[in-house]
């Protein structure tokens, strides 16, 4: 098996004990996601259980790219099981996370991991090469760390020796060697204190930060998994792989020696960027980029000054109001540390500052808090609101009901507060922007539909970009006066070139308001979903990279979408799928996600937005491409809300697309059939879950 280290590892926590499944038994589903959703669907027979039940597991899987040269992939894991963070189920949910995790494991003989039960007493798992020895914690005394000082215990543990380079001999690799320290994933003190927004962290700041899964483990008592390995993988034709690799490389990506433009606008394959995404722009002290293994395109900086370092994204928004840069990048390393979710910290801060500037939360007033708002924009003050939702108590060490009414998530405490009812609840009002699942807003949900629709007809915030640049690079060029590099119809061309089986459909990329519960949109999410299920989290394409659509550095601006993923899959697995046939098995995944959420419960009526995104409009310029008067423009959004009803007749149009029954959201044999899933439809009948539409 070209790409597969050919077993995947499955612990029973309970039990204390370890056996194999044959990664033959799921390659039909290829990697990734694709196996965590099939390996979930076998393991767990009742899925309605709660994420914290003994009874749920967590997958952690790996692709054919993992440890091999394809770029922006060989370095992220996929991480399922039933979430705890979203409201009112914990989903059936996923995250993904970079960094060399993924690579070690595969290095180390394992296509994935599969943890299930609960130990009795704190444990980590201990990976070497063949070896895997379930620990105690009490030894290292690993309980009550934080995410860091728990890695750098597991490293000199295994490792013994500290310095970089240093061949490692440790036992249990019978004699093999590496310089590569241990890959560990660990939770931190909001894991180990069960906050539904904690979250899992690999190195600096590689998190699996959707879904709680740090609460998860915290529940089954496992602190971390640390892996080293001494193997490789074996690839069906190296020459291919690295003819494609460096094709890719000089058609595609950015050259650092010849940047063309740092602008943020620039975005996929583009300069490395978290730099501008702080405060006060890109850190002044020096820095170079970080990348995961084998991507050449390094998106992280490390800092000279050691502050921030692997930041991306939400993690470099936080506490945007502080002080100083510094401040800021401090406050993501204690992010990282307590192994908190930076996405719904971003919002649930501004929230509380909100609540306390119109004199509703403070010392013993209607939200009682112990919050010292003098220090605002101060380290103190965002390290005391971090540890008081980590810790569960006033964040300075004592307790108190603040932190432990906080630490269950923003949306669960504004109800515990009783900020959530009447009219000017502020789900209502907007001042809470939690527009789905309870989880925290991302893109604007009004104005970016693939992004808003993909979120609330799945399990999570779909934190997926690949049409984000349809909003970004108009909406700046119009903010900052520059020209856009084409006009709206040449580049919703080329995307829709690109999507098959609904290629040459524009129409799919027009976002105005007389479009936006269209077929035409329900195409576009349907494409989405099936993309990402296999390209992106199956087979594991970053999502900082791919879809490649518009590159700015390409001939034409024509991305390499389409084309390199099945060269890549090709090289690595010698299997002769063609972009196409990805998206059919993602379609195939994505229905059985959706079996997997009817059995935990799911209805249609259940799938809508908080009540904002229905009444309020949008307040600032969005500009999307978009049909104006017959014709192509950027047309800005700016004004508009989703319409409820209008809503419910486009989630019909998604639903009979789909092959799901319209009336109720189920599925139905016909479609499971035809996507060889007869055995879900079988567990969906003794349910009397099956649509009959
Ligand atoms: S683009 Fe960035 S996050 Fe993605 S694989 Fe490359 S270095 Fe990692």
């Amino acid at each position: 098996m070209n790409g597969y280290a050919g077993k995947i590892l499955r612990v029973n926590l309970t039990a204390r004990k370890k056996t194999i499944i044959p990664t033959s038994q799921y390659e039909e589903w290829i990697g990734g996601h694709g196996m965590g959703s099939a390996i979930f669907f076998d393991l767990v027979k009742d899925k309605t259980i709660d994420g914290f039940d003994p009874a749920n597991i967590v997958t952690i899987m790996t692709s054919p790219f993992s440890g091999t040269l394809v770029p922006g992939a060989s370095g992220r894991t996929e991480v399922q099981g039933i979430g705890v963070q979203s409201v009112p189920i914990g989903w059936f949910t996923r995250s993904n996370f970079g960094g060399r995790f993924s690579s070690m494991l595969k290095f180390a003989g394992w296509d994935g991991i599969v943890i299930e039960g609960k130990a009795n007493e704190p444990v980590w798992l201990d990976i070497r090469n063949e070896e895997v020895t379930i620990r105690n914690c009490s030894s290292l005394s690993l309980w009550g760390t934080d995410t860091w000082q728990c890695q750098e215990k597991i490293w000199q543990y295994v490792a013994t020796k500290q310095g970089y380079g240093d061949w490692i001999e440790a036992s249990g690799l019978k004699g093999e060697r590496t310089t590569q320290r241990p890959a560990v994933l660990a939770i931190g003190p909001a894991g180990e204190n069960l906050s539904r927004m904690a979250c899992l962290i690999h190195d600096a700041s590689n998190g699996s930060g959707q879904g709680g899964f740090g609460a998860v483990w915290g529940s089954k008592n496992l602190k971390a998994i640390s892996v080293i390995g001494t193997g490789s993988i074996r690839v069906n034709n190296p020459k291919a792989l690295m003819r494609t690799r460096l094709w890719q490389q000089k058609q595609y990506a950015f050259d650092l020696d010849n940047l063309k433009s740092t602008r943020m606008t620039v975005d996929f394959q583009s300069p490395p960027v978290p730099g501008l995404m702080w405060r006060r722009g890109r850190p002044k002290t020096g820095q170079r980029p970080q990348a995961c293994i084998g991507c050449h395109s390094g998106c992280r900086a490390r800092f000279a000054d050691g502050l921030g370092n692997e930041a991306t994204c939400f993690t470099t928004l936080v506490y945007s109001a502080a002080r100083t840069q510094e401040i800021q990048r401090a406050t993501s390393d204690l992010l990282n540390r307590l192994g908190l979710n930076a996405a719904e910290i971003f919002w649930g801060e501004m929230y509380l500052r909100d609540l306390f500037l119109y004199g509703i939360l403070g010392a013993n007033k209607e939200v009682d808090s112990p919050l010292n708002f003098k220090a605002y924009g101060r380290r103190t003050y965002i390290e005391q609101l971090l540890k008081a939702i980590a810790y569960r108590n006033d964040g300075l060490g004592n307790p108190h009901p603040f932190g432990d009414v906080l630490s269950e998530g923003f949306v669960r405490a504004a109800k515990t507060w009783g900020r959530l009812d009447g009219a000017q609840g502020d789900l209502k009002t907007g001042r809470l922007q939690f527009p789905n699942w309870g989880l925290p807003q991302h893109k604007e949900p009004r104005s970016q539909l693939d992004w808003s629709y993909g979120s609330i007809l799945g399990d999570r915030d779909i934190n997926e970009h690949g049409f984000d640049q349809l909003r970004s690079h108009p909406t700046n060029a119009k903010r900052y006066g520059f020209p856009m590099y084409a006009s709206a119809k040449d580049l919703v061309k080329i995307y829709t070139d690109k999507m098959t089986p609904f290629e040459g459909n524009m129409r799919m990329l027009d976002f105005s308001t007389e479009n936006m519960y269209s077929e035409h949109i329900a195409k576009l999410v349907s494409w989405h979903r099936y993309y990402t299920r296999f390209w992106k989290q199956s087979m594991m394409f970053c999502d900082w990279r791919w879809p490649d659509f518009v590159n700015l550095l390409a001939p034409q601006m024509i991305g390499s979408t389409g084309i390199s993923e099945p060269k890549f899959l090709s090289a690595v697995t010698g299997r002769r799928l063609t972009f196409l046939d990805g998206i059919n098995i993602g379609k195939r995944i994505w229905n059985l996600d959706h079996a997997i959420w009817t059995l935990q419960g799911r209805h249609r009526d259940m799938v809508h937005f908080s009540d904002y995104v229905y009444t309020q409009d949008v307040v600032y310029d969005q500009y999307l491409p978009g049909r104006k008067n017959g014709k192509w423009d950027y047309i800005n959004t700016r004004g508009r809300h989703i319409e409820r009803e209008k809503f419910e007749g486009f989630k019909t149009r998604f639903y009979k697309l789909q092959g799901w029954d319209p009336d109720s959201g189920y599925p139905t044999r016909q479609t499971l059939v035809s996507l060889d899933l007869g055995y879900v439809a079988d567990e969906l009948k003794q349910k009397d879950l099956l649509g009959t539409a």
